[in-house]
């Protein structure tokens, strides 16, 4: 786990408001030596084109016809969901199709979105891993104990992303680089994931550098989730 694999478990497709199929998604991945790849399209939300519950099948067919093609590329199926009520009817979300996926990241957690005690009867019923998706942690739990915060995220099971994209990022630096403090404290008790977050160029899916970096830096290799 994390030195001898390659993570990027954060990507969109056409089924969302990505750029790409499936099968480009994981060529892509063969071709740059990126070992695990997650789909994680939106799901449900109105805040862009996203994947709807219609096409769940023909989405879990895809991912495993990819599969097929590119046995090298361990292929995760997720979806992203908006936790922003408003977007999302967290209520009504399908949890018998959301347990067919291997990951499903949450966005906006915390964050005008909702909290993790708020999503706590949704996660309840949730098997597949579970993960808070680019968080600007350092101002949310501005003021917060590393180690509080930490302890809340491994009580609710929770992986935290290092998400590698553009809008991430605070006066130049990315969310991730800014709260090292708690990565460093999420080390043993957190997994830790990389996501590139692919939307509109296939370079992103194995442009995984600076992520890693971070993570060496930290010590933390063995917490990543693959
Ligand atoms: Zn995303």
């Amino acid at each position: 786990m994390g030195t001898d694999t390659l993570i990027n478990l954060h990507s969109h497709t056409i089924y969302s408001d990505g750029d790409f199929t499936i099968e480009q998604l994981a060529a892509a991945a063969e071709r740059s030596g990126v070992t695990h790849l997650a789909i994680t399209d939106h799901f449900e939300t109105s805040k862009v084109h996203c994947l709807r519950v219609n096409h769940f099948n023909d989405y879990l067919q895809e991912i495993e016809e990819a599969r097929r093609r590119h046995p090298r590329v361990k292929l995760l199926a997720g979806v992203e969901i908006d936790t922003d009520p408003v977007r999302c009817d967290l209520e009504t979300l399908p949890v018998e199709m959301l347990n067919q996926l291997n990951i499903v990241l949450f966005e906006y957690v915390d964050d005008n979105g909702s909290t993790l005690e708020t999503l706590a009867p949704l996660l309840s019923q949730l098997t597949p891993l579970r993960g808070l998706a680019h968080m600007d942690i350092e101002r949310i739990y501005a003021g917060k104990d590393p180690e509080a915060v930490a302890q809340r995220f491994g009580d609710f099971d929770m992986f935290v992303e290092v998400n590698t994209a553009w809008p991430y990022r605070r006066d130049g630096a990315p969310f991730y680089e800014r709260a090292a403090d708690y990565y460093r404290a999420f080390h043993g008790r957190v997994k830790v994931s990389v996501g590139a977050d692919v939307h509109h160029s296939l370079a992103e899916v194995g442009n995984l550098v600076l992520p890693y970096r971070f993570i060496r830096r930290h010590g933390l290799e063995r917490d990543l989730l693959f």
